[in-house]
């Protein structure tokens, strides 16, 4: 955008919309920033919600400290923006207010996705802070859980709830767990994890109806079984929340399309961040890495400024005190090479395009350098554990 910016409106204030408005400042930004919230809570980060939060911790990693957010930007939250007029340049919120803009910048994540069955609102999702604070208040006196949907996110909360001494069953649709965004091999030491630690896992299940209310919920599946806990958490995924951006006429497709520098491909006065922001020719990613990567991205486009080199994208999980990492596109990989029991390189056509671990913090930071440089691996020599990661390259 080359002309003068001076009010950037944020929609969505949570963790790439407060990284956002963050990075404008430290990249010099001089004019107003406004960070239009729905959630009663300061731009905060979320991954402690499935984890430390059900664990008992009070309050999840904030953004930055409450008086930063008083001292240089306008945060409104408990403020729902419900219309983009992108001829005017304003944005209408829940009490009728328009909010002007020069650059608009749409950080409103996802909505958790619903079964297409009907289930019953007793069931427990997880994508706020308040909703995390609700299932933790449940689960007191609670004996038993039952997690619909073995991604990420449902895997996180049932060891959470199993820690928390409580008998959990997973129940996946798929044929394994983490069929989305986690390579089979890795899959399988999380599941190994799982058993060991008294999770019942399902796979292949089809679910006819989820009943019930605070007092238990009642699970019917295809075939008659029914199967009855305390609690139920639904975490089958999360869907982008576009509706803002296609009802302003924004091309939108699993997420507001954006270029490379996260601007809208048919506005340049509009960008999207995060989770439901869709990079032409990469897509969608719903992680940590990418949120805080995606607004630091925009603010310097937005800023006229060159882009910084592109780093590998990753993420992680902990689950029962073991940290699950993955790193660049291992889902594409034609070779896996594991190295040791928990950690594997995945490679095409020789380089190395991928990897996996449970725990190896030190591998994983090699073999993501290594990825970035799309390093040609001798594949004998990066199986051996013993062998430093780097003296695998290939000639
Ligand atoms: C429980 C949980 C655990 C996670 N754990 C990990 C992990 O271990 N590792 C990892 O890499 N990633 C993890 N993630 C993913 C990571 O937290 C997300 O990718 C990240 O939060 C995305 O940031 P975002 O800003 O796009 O969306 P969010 O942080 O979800 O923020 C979007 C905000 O926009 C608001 N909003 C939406 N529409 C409007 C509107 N019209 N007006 C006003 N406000 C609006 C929403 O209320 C919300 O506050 C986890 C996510 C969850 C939910």
């Amino acid at each position: 955008m080359r002309e003068a910016i001076r009010r950037v409106l944020i929609v969505g204030a949570g963790h790439s919309g407060g990284a956002h408005a963050l990075a404008l400042r430290e990249l010099g930004f001089v004019g107003s920033i406004t960070l239009v919230g729905h959630e009663a809570h300061a731009p905060y980060e979320r991954p402690s919600l499935s984890k430390g939060i059900l664990q008992g911790e009070e309050r999840p990693l904030p953004l930055a400290e409450p008086w930063r957010w008083a001292e240089a930007f306008d945060l409104r939250l408990s403020t729902l923006a419900t219309a983009i007029d992108r001829v005017a340049r304003e944005v209408t919120l829940c009490d009728g207010r328009r909010l002007p803009y020069d650059a608009l910048v749409l950080a409103t994540g996802g909505r958790p996705r619903s079964l297409s069955v009907p289930c019953a609102a007793a069931v427990h999702r997880l994508s706020t802070l308040d909703e995390a604070r609700e299932l933790r208040g449940r689960m007191v006196g609670a004996r038993s859980v039952i997690v619909i949907g073995g991604g990420v996110i449902g895997l996180e909360v049932a060891a959470s709830l199993r820690a928390a001494g409580l008998s959990t069953t997973v129940l996946e649709a798929g044929p394994r767990l983490l069929g989305r965004n986690v390579p089979p091999d890795a899959a399988e030491w999380i599941a190994a994890l799982h058993a060991q630690e008294g999770v019942a896992i399902r796979t292949g299940v089809a679910i006819r109806a989820v009943e019930g209310d605070e007092g238990g919920v009642t699970v019917r599946l295809e075939g008659g079984e029914v199967l009855e806990a305390d609690l139920a958490v639904l975490g089958i995924g999360i869907l982008p929340r576009t509706e803002l951006a296609e009802a302003a006429g924004l091309p939108c497709r699993d997420g507001v399309l954006v270029d490379a520098g996260y601007a809208s491909i048919d506005d340049p006065h509009v960008f999207a961040i995060g989770d439901v922001a869709s990079r032409e020719g990469v897509g969608r990613q719903e992680t940590w890495f990418h949120a805080g990567g995606s607004a630091r991205a925009a603010a310097r486009a937005l800023l006229g400024l060159p882009p910084e080199p592109a780093d590998v994208p990753w993420f992680w999980s902990d689950q029962f005190g073991r940290t699950l990492r993955v790193a660049g596109a291992p889902m594409t990989a034609d070779t896996v090479v594991p190295r040791g029991a928990a950690f594997s390189l995945h490679l095409r056509y020789g380089r190395i395009v991928g990897a996996a671990g449970l725990d190896s913090p030190r591998d994983f930071a090699i073999a993501r350098r290594l990825i970035a440089a799309e390093a040609r691996l001798d594949a004998g020599r990066a199986a051996e554990p013993g062998t430093d990661l780097r003296k695998a390259v290939a000639a």
